[in-house]
């Protein structure tokens, strides 16, 4: 049968909960929702679940008797909400306010229904608060004894509906509680114990909570009064509905049960009444069932309350939660904290771009079914912000913040739902919700498409986190011979994979533009010289290798200066491999064997094989054919042979912040845990690792062709170390990407204040992580110009910044302060040019809070 069902004070707590009962048979039923209040968002949820709302007041004799004469039933739930719970609290405007809507209101409705129509009503169980001894399973035909003005108006209407001759049935509430958006319920005591316990706060237990109480849950009394409307033979009854009860103390260890950082403490005093409890014997009778628990609803009421996602990234990517994945596919869900009035759906060819807009006001949400996606975005509150990209897959949820410029590249057919909140039309665009931002090109667009990498190179998992971005950046070591010259730019930043624990970056550049002609000679440097000396010296002891026998391959060879020390030492058989033509041709000058090339798998065969050491330091780093360059190295090995590999240790980069090694030409960053997963792909084995102090911390591993080989302490020592500091979680990586922001912040700020105080500022020193870090900061008319040591370098400029580099005669004044950029050489730059000037700053000290 269709009824027409009228809810009286649909918007309150329990009503809510009602209203959404009923929205799964609005179709079926005429339901009509009336309130005193007019809450939109609610208001515009009922009306979308197609129940009528209409805003009036039970005291209307007119309104009331126009919806209500053909009513079939009536949950009446109209009532002052805000009622005073003690003698002391109670005023008597208040309570004739109470009394007025109670009785007069109800009155209306008794007047306007019909004799057949349904009345049900909650009273509560407060109607036995006059009770003064404890007593437990009061049944429905106790006589009541009210004493406040709310539970005298409940009793009154009890007698009132009673004395009707109408068809009603009265619920006799236990304390009801649960969660609910309303936050009027929050006084509710199993309600405010989840609300302090989640947020760890003290619960205090009054007389040790010794104190019983009748409690029912929401829902279940939402049920209940459905089900007295469904089932018509209940007539002109009263049921006392109630679920548990319970000790106030044993509410407060159900919240400790579910959050242990929360404090019970108890006090002694004595309270006069103990309380009572209600029987629901006759409510069970009639088939009704309890569906909810306490200890489920505080855990729900605990859980929601108390996440705090305080998200302060201008844009995140979320996987889904709760994840199920069985033989028909995968579900994910994602829990938006807004409502959401409008869906998009939106398809998007491959190699298309979308967007390039912000939005002044709402929070962007895309959720992608289908597809891949390139995001860039900018944030536009702070003009200095980098662009940032990323990569989000099929499933994946992307948030940004408001007011900050966003697009999309599309690297395969896509498919994507925008959940919005308010309007979305093509129409306003430029005015509230969309605004137009073009910050990425064509050409950018192609550049991307051509350059991302989208698989982890060592391992080849699809799902890579972004650890750092460092904004788009000039190759670092490509100097610019003219300052207007033109420049490639590339996002810089790194990303983390969570199956292997290789950092790497997100573009590959074309190696040919990178190492073909390259200025960076290792020779130069004195303590690389050395350092190599020293390790040439220890290889031929440890490694027993022979003058006369022995072959030793040097990979990235540079100018030699790793096989310097092995020909000066009489060393016949060495070889350099090196792709830079100017480095390999100065080499072969110096009589150090050396072929010009990458070591691939096409040049392989013109290199002799059968090397006893193949030695590569600071190339591994720079690989982005990892697989092809491991295997290639394992061939020219001989059986017995052993390859050291010195790389950047990842390690010193995350504890150090030494986020200007990251620049084009390294790729990969390595620890020994990723090296080590690395290795075992292929049939060989690191069996001793040392750590290095060149480049601000190096790593060196030894590794031999066979699996067998007896695997070091020091190996497994380091894996340990690592382990410990948390390398292989990613939140290691994201606080070391807060980090490398602050000490953006900090270095603006300081070179301002130096700025101010010198009216010349000289770099020293040009070197690959003087790029990044400039480029970075965005330090560039600060600085006047740079010197350098390296010849090579004189008369350019570093890209990006366009900071023209000099020779040291240029500076002429004891007085400019020089900032030393090539840091690592800090100590020995300072003790030989100390007749350049008087004060010498360290880039390093630039980045502290307190310069
Ligand atoms: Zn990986």
């Amino acid at each position: 049968m269709r009824k027409k069902i009228i809810i009286t004070g649909g918007l309150g707590y329990i009503g809510t909960e009602l209203c959404k009962i009923y929205s799964g048979v609005s179709w079926h039923h005429h339901i009509i929702v009336l309130d005193n209040r007019f809450i939109s968002e609610r208001v515009n949820q009922i009306r979308n679940w197609n129940m009528e709302f209409i805003h009036g007041d039970i005291l209307d004799k007119d309104l009331v008797n126009k919806y209500f004469k053909n009513a079939d039933v009536v949950h009446h739930l109209a009532g002052v909400t805000s009622v005073p719970r003690t003698k002391s609290e109670s005023s008597k405007e208040q309570d004739d306010k109470i009394k007025l809507v109670a009785e007069e209101g109800t009155q209306n409705i008794l007047n306007a229904i019909s004799n057949e129509c349904k009345l049900i009503f909650p009273s509560t169980h407060v109607v036995y608060e006059g009770i003064s001894e404890v007593r437990k399973d009061i049944k429905e035909d106790e006589a009541t004894q009210p004493v406040l003005s709310y539970s005298s108006s409940k009793a009154a209407n009890e007698k009132q509906l009673r004395d009707s001759g109408k068809n009603y049935v009265i619920l006799r509430l236990g304390s009801v509680y649960g969660y609910s958006n309303d936050t009027m319920r929050i006084d509710i005591m199993p309600n405010l114990f989840s609300k302090i316990a989640s947020q760890n706060g003290t619960l205090k237990l009054f007389a040790a909570g010794r104190q019983i109480k009748s409690m029912v849950p929401l829902v279940d009394v939402a049920r209940c009064f459905k089900f007295i409307e469904e089932s018509d033979h209940i007539k002109s009854e009263l049921f006392n509905i109630t679920k548990d009860t319970l000790t106030v103390k044993e509410v407060a260890q159900i919240c400790k049960k579910h959050n242990p950082k929360i404090q019970l403490r108890e006090t002694n005093d004595e309270i006069p009444n103990l309380g009572f409890s209600l029987s629901n014997k006759k409510i069970l009778k009639t088939g009704f069932k309890f569906l909810y628990n306490i200890d489920q609803n505080i855990k729900e009421m605990i859980d929601k309350w108390s996440k705090q996602n305080l998200i302060k990234d201008l844009e995140h990517v979320r996987d889904g939660e709760n994840i199920f994945v069985d033989r028909r596919g995968k579900i994910s869900n994602h829990e938006l904290t807004e409502p959401i009035n409008l869906i998009g759906l939106i398809d998007s060819k491959r190699g298309t771009i979308r967007a390039n807009h912000y939005h002044p006001q709402q929070e962007q949400k895309c959720l992608f079914t289908k597809g891949q996606i390139i995001e860039i975005f900018q944030d536009l509150i702070n003009p200095e912000a980098p662009k940032v990209t990323q990569v989000v897959n099929a499933g994946q949820l992307s948030v940004i913040k408001p007011n900050v410029a966003h697009t999309m590249v599309f690297t395969k057919d896509t498919t994507f739902l925008n959940l919005v909140r308010g309007e979305r039309d093509h129409e306003n665009y430029g005015i509230t919700h969309t605004v137009k931002h073009v910050f990425v090109d064509e050409k950018e667009k192609n550049l991307l498409l051509s350059c991302y990498k989208f698989n982890c190179r060592s391992c080849g998992n699809t799902d890579l986190k972004r650890v750092v971005s460092l904004g788009y950046q000039p190759l670092a070591n490509n100097l610019l011979n003219k300052q207007n010259d033109k420049c490639e730019l590339y996002p810089l930043e790194v990303n983390y994979c969570e199956n292997c624990h290789n950092c790497q970056l997100s573009v590959s550049v074309d190696p040919k533009k990178m190492f073909s002609n390259y200025l960076y000679t290792s020779s130069t440097s004195r303590v690389f010289r050395e350092h190599f000396i020293k390790a040439s010296k220890k290889y031929i002891k440890d490694l027993k290798l022979n003058k006369k026998k022995s072959y030793i391959i040097d990979i990235g060879s540079n100018d030699g200066v790793a096989l310097k020390p092995f020909l000066d030492q009489g060393f016949k058989k060495i070889l350099g491999i090196e792709p830079a033509k100017n480095l390999a041709k100065l080499a072969n000058k110096n009589k150090i064997k050396t072929f010009n090339g990458f070591l691939d798998n096409k040049n392989i065969k013109k290199i002799r094989k059968g090397a006893d050491l193949i030695l590569a330091s600071n190339v591994f780093a720079h690989s982005d054919k990892l697989q092809e360059m491991a295997e290639c190295m394992l061939k020219l090995l001989n059986k017995r042979g052993t390859i050291i590999i010195e790389v950047q240790y990842l390690m010193n980069t995350l504890k150090d912040l030494t986020f200007d090694n990251i620049y084009h030409e390294h790729y990969n960053y390595w620890s020994l845990t990723s090296l080590n997963n690395f290795f075992k792909k292929f049939d060989s084995t690191i069996f001793r690792a040392e750590k290095v102090d060149t480049h601000g911390g190096s790593i060196r591993v030894y590794i031999k062709k066979d699996k067998k080989t007896k695997i070091e302490n020091s190996v497994k020592q380091i894996l340990k170390e690592e382990e410990k500091f948390g390398i292989k979680k990613f939140e290691t990586y994201k606080k070391f990407g807060e980090r490398v922001y602050k000490v953006r912040e900090n270095v603006r700020k300081n070179i301002e204040k130096l700025k101010k105080n010198s009216k010349t500022i000289v770099g020293y020193g040009a070197p690959a992580k003087a790029t990044t870090a400039l480029n970075f900061f965005g330090i560039s008319k600060e600085i006047d110009f740079i010197v350098e040591d390296n010849k090579l370098k004189h008369n350019k400029f570093i890209p990006g910044v366009k900071i023209p580099i000099k020779e040291k005669s240029q500076i002429k004044n004891k007085k400019n302060t020089i900032v030393v950029l090539a840091w690592n050489f800090y100590k020995d730059i300072i003790e030989n040019n100390s007749e350049l000037s008087e004060n010498f700053i360290n880039i390093k000290d630039l980045e502290s809070n307190n310069l």
